[in-house]
């Protein structure tokens, strides 16, 4: 299926697709058994341009708009490699929101280094309290002489402890409600700024995840990301995008498992036959391509929707939910087509089910898409707290 992508877009994704085959697959096992972020990868990834795909042209990147680009980029990546696919979207994220939001200065500090791979950023959101639930976060930033005072902890940081700074989403004012949030970046050298302990993962292991707090962290009231009390606003913003990206990330994995799943049903012979040739096995492959080219042609149609300049936050949620669903059972499918040997960490497939499990997580749970589809479809326009019983 080529949904009529230019010419430009099919060689970029062909590009792409050959660069993870040959220079990251190769890799993908050592550093899932470490665990951790790969400094080398990313060096790869940067002599490629990737970080830099979506960046304005004035600090090194290639400005990228077109969100069906990305989604093709990040799918051929993760066919390969998923967290690299899923690093890089967190970079982009990040570049966003300075570009977006960003004061000049922290364009021109941050910019070229995210561009160009030397550095990476962390968002640092979730609370071990609050996770759906944004608006409960406790994370307080106290304004005091021309400085923010930052005191709290955050957790699931991706890429903290490697990242030059973290954007904070902070409680700026003790009034309750989603005006009382902001964002600040914070500089990792700063004094109060704690590195937490590093998580060992289920999948995504080619990442870091830690915890962070601040104890009495100072940060310039310059630091401020945006208005003061929008903080939420900012996340909401970007978090269409983030979705249809996350639905990328699940449609590689579960091109991957088909492939896989197909290679398998050809080579493995039992009852003197391949098992291929057997309908059950067959019914398996026939829906996991019935099921990959659905969550595609939504994926695609959100990320054009959007490059149409129509509303798509609505369809965002619905590929996130059916991309990442669909690769779920993809990845459980591919194993159970592998019997055994599915099992096995020396077989491709069951790092597949270990990797998608994310993506049914992140960017908002798939429960949480269907509740946005849901007020959507229904005209609901109360937030989450008001529909459920929090005030
Ligand atoms: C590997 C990894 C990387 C991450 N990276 C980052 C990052 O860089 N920055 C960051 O800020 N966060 C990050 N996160 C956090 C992630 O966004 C949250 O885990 C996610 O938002 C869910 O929050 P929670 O884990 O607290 O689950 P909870 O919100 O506690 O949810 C638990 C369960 O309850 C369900 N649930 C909750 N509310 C409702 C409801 N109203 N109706 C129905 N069901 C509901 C959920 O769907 C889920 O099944 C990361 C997480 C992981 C695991």
């Amino acid at each position: 299926m080529d949904f009529n992508l230019t010419e430009e877009q099919q060689l970029l994704k062909k590009n792409v697709g050959n660069f993870a085959r040959e220079e990251l697959a190769p890799m993908v096992r050592e550093i899932d058994e470490k665990g951790g972020f790969s400094w080398e990868l990313w060096r790869k990834l940067a002599e490629m341009g990737i970080q830099g795909l979506i960046g304005p042209e004035e600090y090194g990147g290639a400005g990228v708009d077109s969100l069906l680009t990305q989604v093709m980029v990040i799918e051929e990546l993760s066919r390969y490699d998923f967290s690299s696919a899923a690093n890089i979207v967190s970079n982009w994220a990040i570049i966003r929101k300075l570009v977006n939001d960003g004061k000049e200065d922290h364009k021109a500090r941050y910019l070229s280094g995210l561009i160009n791979g030397e550095i990476v950023g962390s968002f640092a959101q979730t609370e071990p309290n609050a996770g759906s639930d944004v608006a409960s976060l406790r994370t307080t930033a106290r304004p005091e002489d021309g400085y923010y005072v930052i005191n709290g902890e955050k957790c699931f940081v991706t890429q903290a402890g490697e990242a030059e700074f973290t954007i904070v989403v902070v409680r700026t004012s003790s009034e309750k409600g989603k005006n009382a949030i902001s964002a600040l970046l914070v500089e990792k050298d700063r004094p109060g700024y704690i590195i937490g302990k590093k998580e060992d993962k289920l999948g995504f292991r080619g990442s870091t995840t830690r915890t962070l707090a601040f104890d009495d962290c100072r940060v310039p009231a310059s630091n401020l990301l945006g208005d003061e009390g929008k903080g939420l606003k900012m996340s909401l913003k970007s978090l269409a995008i983030g979705r249809v990206l996350t639905a990328a990330q699940a449609l590689g994995q579960a091109q991957a498992a088909l492939d896989e799943s197909i290679k398998y049903a050809k080579e493995r012979v039992q009852f003197g036959r391949t098992i291929g040739s057997f309908q059950l096995i067959q019914g398996m492959i026939a829906d996991m391509a019935i099921h990959l080219e659905s969550a595609r042609l939504l994926t695609y149609y959100a990320a054009w929707l959007r490059d149409n300049d129509q509303s798509y936050a609505m369809y965002a949620s619905m590929a996130k939910t059916l991309a990442t669903d669909v690769a779920m059972k993809a990845g459980v499918d591919a194993v159970q087509i592998y019997g055994g040997y599915g099992f096995m960490r020396d077989y491709p497939v069951e790092g597949i089910m270990r990797n998608v499990k994310i993506t049914q997580i992140y960017e908002g749970t798939n429960q949480i898409q269907r509740l946005i589809i849901a007020r959507e479809l229904l005209g609901e326009k109360r937030s989450f707290r008001e529909l459920y019983g929090q005030k």
